[in-house]
């Protein structure tokens, strides 16, 4: 039932949600806006993943509900949930739960193809329109909330704010496993529920094009699942995958300067470039070697200034270049250098997609033998095991923003819901116990709660 004393928006700020689907953009701050489109990400974006499709044949009523409380709030006559159309349950099980509610939602099937779930390539799909360069599909009449969003939505209407996480864990495990778990819960206790079938392993938090990496054994023993953890990959410590993010600056940048051919496959595989944005990884791969002879702003933002415009999606990197290059890398490199030198890279904010996007989409299958995942390809996690740790860390600092300011001490007891940090001012979001307990560490990064004292 919805708190009838708060408002929409304070109701989603109070229940601390974030997008779910990983970039942890505070939610009641997108919220706050008049489109005439609502998209819900359900395409599960990254390879492996298992989690959004898990959310849609599980909690299809809830996710309907909150995506129609949610357009209404946003003024959206246009209602949109995108997912892939070869997930057949999942939109067996939303239209099911569209026709017991009679609500006016639209399934959109996309393709099998990498990066469907990038916000800027669904909306381009969904609307035709693309959003401008570092833009926000609300600049084109749109928002996009990612579905486990929507279900955290739905228990913030029900008086529930967000303190557990539902998140697959797959590769070298025993079998892909969903895991539903309080925030703050250790990533190695999500492992060891799946029995990983190899002992001296490293783990990507999130998909193997996007995800984080870990370092070593010790940031993998600290690391704990948060609002965005959406899964957990486990692979051998020497895979391709951990060796190509490894690979120094230095090494990368000569690599470009002596290897690159100037075939122009980055580029035209780029899904920002696809949507008309001015990127071509290419030229920035092509005069890297002249980088430090560049001395005139000018002549630096017309040479570099594309790099701006990448959304680090891999895809030049992962799959595109012939020569194993990494035109990511080297545009995050001159993005940190623009920045530095205070170069303003101006934007086209009437961007028009290429007429051969259709053709020139990255099939998710062919992605994934490329990525060394080839053996994992179809697997499946069908169960969900609800982990109780018996202590959890939860961090301040879970969402874009500045991190939640702490609110309780050591040695208070705490209930599951309450307010561990709250919203500092300005973009931020409050922190909830995951837990009943007690806490026995806490500091401006985040608490420690202990079930064990209680
Ligand atoms: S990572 Fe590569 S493919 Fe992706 S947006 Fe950047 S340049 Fe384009
Ligand atoms: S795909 Fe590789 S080799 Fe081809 S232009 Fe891009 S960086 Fe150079």
């Amino acid at each position: 039932m919805w708190c009838i004393t708060l408002s929409f928006i304070d109701t989603v700020k109070d229940a601390g949600i974030v997008g779910a689907g990983g970039a942890g953009f505070p939610t009641h701050v997108k919220l706050n806006a008049k489109a005439e489109c609502f998209i819900v990400n359900a395409a599960e974006c990254e390879p492996l993943i298992e989690t959004d499709k898990y959310l849609c044949r599980t909690f299809a009523d809830q996710i309907v509900e909150a995506v129609m409380v949610t357009a209404a709030h946003i003024g959206a006559s246009h209602k949109v949930i995108a997912l892939k159309g070869k997930y057949k349950e999942e939109i067996a099980s939303l239209k099911a739960a569209i026709s017991r509610a009679n609500a006016d939602i639209e399934i959109f099937e996309m393709p099998t193809f990498y990066p469907a779930g990038d916000e800027q390539t669904m909306v381009q799909m969904v609307t035709g329109r693309s959003v401008p360069e570092r833009g926000l599909p609300l600049d084109v009449g749109a928002v996009v909330d990612n579905v486990g969003t929507m279900l955290n939505l739905y228990e913030a209407l029900h008086g529930a704010p967000v303190t557990e996480k539902y998140l697959s864990v797959v590769g070298e495990v025993k079998e892909p496993i969903m895991l539903k778990v309080p925030i703050g819960t250790p990533v190695t206790e999500c492992i060891a529920a799946a029995q990983p079938t190899i002992r001296d392993y490293a783990i990507i938090l999130g998909g193997p094009m996007m995800g984080k990496i870990p370092a070593d054994d010790k940031a993998i023993a600290e690391a704990v699942v948060t609002k965005t953890t959406g899964n957990i990959i486990v692979l051998p410590k020497d895979h391709y995958l951990f060796q190509r993010a490894s690979l120094p600056l230095d090494t990368i940048k000569r690599q470009a300067r002596a290897a690159c051919i100037q075939c122009k496959m980055c580029t035209d595989l780029c899904p920002r470039y696809m949507i008309g944005h001015q990127i071509r990884p290419n030229l920035v791969m092509r005069n890297i070697w002249r980088e430090d002879q560049i001395t005139d702003n000018q002549e630096y933002l017309a040479t570099f200034g594309d790099a701006m415009n990448c959304c680090d999606c891999g895809v030049c990197e992962m799959f595109a270049c012939p020569m194993g290059l990494s035109p990511r890398k080297v545009n995050s490199y001159i993005k940190g250098q623009l920045r530095a030198k205070g170069i303003q890279v101006p934007r086209n904010m009437e961007p028009v997609a290429r007429e051969a996007i259709d053709n020139r989409r990255v099939p998710t299958h062919r992605l994934i033998a490329r990525l060394g995942l080839a053996e994992f390809d179809g697997l499946h996690a069908h169960e969900c095991i609800e982990l109780k740790p018996e202590t959890v860390y939860v961090p301040f600092r879970q969402h874009i923003g500045k991190p939640a300011v702490p609110a309780k001490a050591v040695g208070d007891r705490v209930t599951k819901g309450e307010v561990l940090g709250a919203a500092a001012e300005g973009l931020s979001a409050n922190i909830h116990a995951s837990m009943n307990g007690v806490i026995v560490a806490i500091d401006e990064n985040g608490a420690r709660i202990s079930g064990k004292e209680v």
